[in-house]
């Protein structure tokens, strides 16, 4: 698997070398990496370079991003509030308290707010000014996330988005969009798929996606 050190090192050369061709044609190159890609690396370089950095403390940083925290962390709050009631209305009371219980905490000391889907009413998150997102629980972001369209059309056509999602609503259910911010980042807790009556509660939580749990999908009855 290549390092993410690696992954950057290589795009930095690839651009390069893109750059030295002549392009005569207007498709895009998805392979080069963005420009904020690219910043990245040289900022890194730099403070390394100055020794204001260490690059094992980076990738530390980076390493709990990537594999300690993420999506699994808000998988496993999922599905005890869908095995235990007492759980899931102290959730939906206090989400930071109730999340704080497995010991997923945001780094700054933002609220949690945890958003019930059902029959009737469907969530969508979105972090219209950046890309706040619940990390303690999720873990970074996806690209579509932060992405412009997706901050913008959320807000204007959540149901267009969603479709796009592969995810439609029937009319009379309500869509409601909530905006993140640096304070308070919130969490859908999906329907419970049905079908899944007789199953453990660790078998619950690998039903879970981070798309659900963001609110542009359905968690997925078991196969
Ligand atoms: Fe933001």
């Amino acid at each position: 698997m290549p390092t993410r050190r690696g992954f950057l090192a290589a795009g930095a050369a690839a651009s390069q070398q893109l750059g030295a061709q002549m392009h005569d044609h207007d498709h895009e190159h998805q392979a080069v990496p963005s420009d904020l890609t690219l910043r990245v690396k040289a900022l890194e370089s730099l403070l390394v370079e100055k020794g204001l950095v260490d690059p094992a403390a980076l990738d530390a940083l980076i390493d709990t991003y990537e594999h300690k925290v993420g999506p699994r962390n808000g998988a496993r709050v999922v599905a005890r509030a869908w095995v235990d009631p007492a759980y899931k209305q102290h959730l939906l009371n206090d989400g930071t308290s109730a999340i704080a219980e497995f010991g997923f905490e945001g780094g700054k000391g933002e609220h949690m707010c945890v958003l019930e889907n059902t029959p009737q009413v469907h969530n969508l998150v979105v972090c219209t000014l950046c890309s706040c997102y619940p990390w303690a629980v999720l873990g970074l972001p996806p690209v579509w996330y932060k992405s412009a369209p997706y901050r913008s059309r959320s807000v204007i056509d959540p149901r267009g988005v969603l479709r796009e999602f592969g995810l439609e609503l029937a009319e009379d259910v309500e869509v409601r969009v909530w905006d993140s911010t640096a304070e308070l980042r919130y969490m859908v807790l999906p329907e419970r798929p049905p079908g899944t009556e007789k199953m453990s509660e660790d078998q619950l939580a690998a039903l879970v996606t981070r798309d659900a749990m963001v609110g542009v999908a359905k968690v997925k009855p078991p196969a």
